[in-house]
């Protein structure tokens, strides 16, 4: 496959770098990036004039099913929203349910530039096939609760999960160890998942201090902070994605920096919710790893990683009082580079690099006013683009979104699939749906 006369943010080695070339894909590698020759004997041509290629966004974290509880519970706060709504819904969801919600959630996520994701729920083997169906690439992890009935069971399907998907889907899905949080899973609950960690090399990840009163009842009741209790317990012993990260003090930053915790920046859930702004820019500042995450569509309410970029600059501008602040490029790495680095595979993905998997997106500039003048092409896909400007995808080498269809991939039956069942969990809720 050929990408021909294209602009390129490289993100090479994190670095700010814009050439103009062709890209050359062959075996799911990035082979050759050279200056534009007209000859080509590739099979695949894209006409770059116009367009700008880059790596291709990773969202590190989210909970891909839970787009069927996509606009349940908007204008509420954060224990409503969990109490009176998700736990209910989650009760009645079937394997089919899920498998059905990743589906569509994933061609969200192809449409709006994303190739990797990490994933918490549920059910995950039925998430694992969808990502082998559609193409795309995912840490996912089986979350598990310290709290409710059959914990060990549930730990064991989770183990059973990571031991028997990872390096699936021709080594698309790697699968990632997930204690839900250290307010559903008390600290016996976490040391054993640390134990049982020690003989796995994959990947950890866990919400953590979402919320002011997660921090305060902890302290109430073990005497310790979150962080404290994550270090303490061992689940920090390995490498960790820390979802929000919002409530933490400088000795949790520096725990943070000193066990090499990464975090996931979610910025539109955790303003629509008031649960606060993380502190990114010091994160940053720190040498902490930072990427950027949607969280699930039932709180944000979509998995378009372009709205996560823009407020991830302009919060903590707010926050900070300083325009100077977070730059375009600053935010634009956190989506690609910087998740890369969260994720720990910086060296095979996050940067448009000969030798490196081919996991591209192209934006069209061309028929686009919101995107011209091309006065700085970062500032232009920060702050100015849209998703639907997005009109190629490539993952693992192999072109999944072309012209802004999803190849070989019946929409209108999965659309129809998770009306259906969005409307049954719903009912079963006892919640009424607008008919449509
Ligand atoms: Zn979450």
């Amino acid at each position: 496959m050929l990408v021909k006369d294209i602009e390129i943010i490289t993100m090479r080695e994190g670095k700010k770098e814009i050439i103009h070339g062709d890209v050359f894909i062959k075996d799911k590698i990035i082979q050759e990036i050279k200056p534009h020759s007209e000859k080509s004997k590739d099979k695949i041509v894209i006409d770059g004039i116009g367009k700008v290629l880059l790596p291709g966004f990773i969202n590190c974290h989210t909970h891909s099913p839970m787009i069927l509880f996509r606009g349940v519970a908007d204008d509420v706060d954060i224990n409503t929203w969990f109490n009176d709504y998700i736990w209910r819904l989650e009760k009645n969801e079937t394997p089919d349910d899920i498998y059905w919600g990743a589906k569509l959630a994933i061609a969200e996520m192809l449409l709006s530039g994303t190739t990797t994701f990490l994933d918490m729920y549920f059910h995950m083997d039925k998430v694992a096939k969808a990502v082998e169906e559609l193409g795309i690439r995912a840490f996912l992890a089986w979350t598990v609760f310290g709290v409710g009935e059959k914990i060990g069971e549930k730990l064991k399907d989770s183990v059973n999960f990571i031991k028997n998907y990872d390096g699936t889907a021709s080594g698309r899905i790697r699968t990632v160890l997930n204690p839900h949080s250290t307010y559903t899973c008390p600290p016996s609950f976490l040391s054993k998942v640390a134990e049982i960690g020690k003989d796995l090399d994959n990947l950890r990840s866990l919400h953590l201090c979402e919320t002011k009163e997660q921090v305060e009842e902890s302290l109430s009741n073990y005497g310790k902070s979150p962080v404290q209790i994550c270090l303490d317990t061992g689940i920090f012993d390995k490498p960790i994605v820390a979802a929000h990260a919002i409530h933490i003090n400088e000795e949790d930053l520096k725990v943070f920096k000193e066990k090499d915790v990464r975090v996931a920046h979610c910025p539109e859930c955790n303003s629509r919710y008031c649960l606060g702004i993380a502190p990114i820019a010091q994160m940053v500042e720190m040498g902490i790893k930072v990427g950027l995450g949607t969280d699930g569509a039932a709180s944000n309410n979509n998995l378009d990683m372009l709205d996560e970029i823009k407020l991830a600059a302009i919060l903590q501008k707010v926050k900070l009082n300083d325009p100077i602040i977070m730059s375009n490029f600053e935010v634009l790495k956190m989506a690609t580079y910087g998740g890369a680095q969260v994720l720990g595979i910086e060296n095979e993905l996050g940067s448009i690099e000969e030798g490196k998997k081919a996991d591209v997106i192209i934006f069209d500039f061309n028929n686009a006013p919101h995107l011209n003048p091309k006065i700085d092409i970062i500032s232009n896909i920060v702050y100015s683009a849209k998703s639907s400007d997005i009109s190629h995808v490539i993952v693992d080498g192999k072109l999944i979104v072309d012209n802004r269809k999803i190849i070989d991939f019946d929409m209108k039956k999965s659309i129809d699939e998770v009306n259906l069942r969005s409307k049954r969990l719903l009912e079963q809720k006892g919640e009424l749906m607008v008919e449509y």
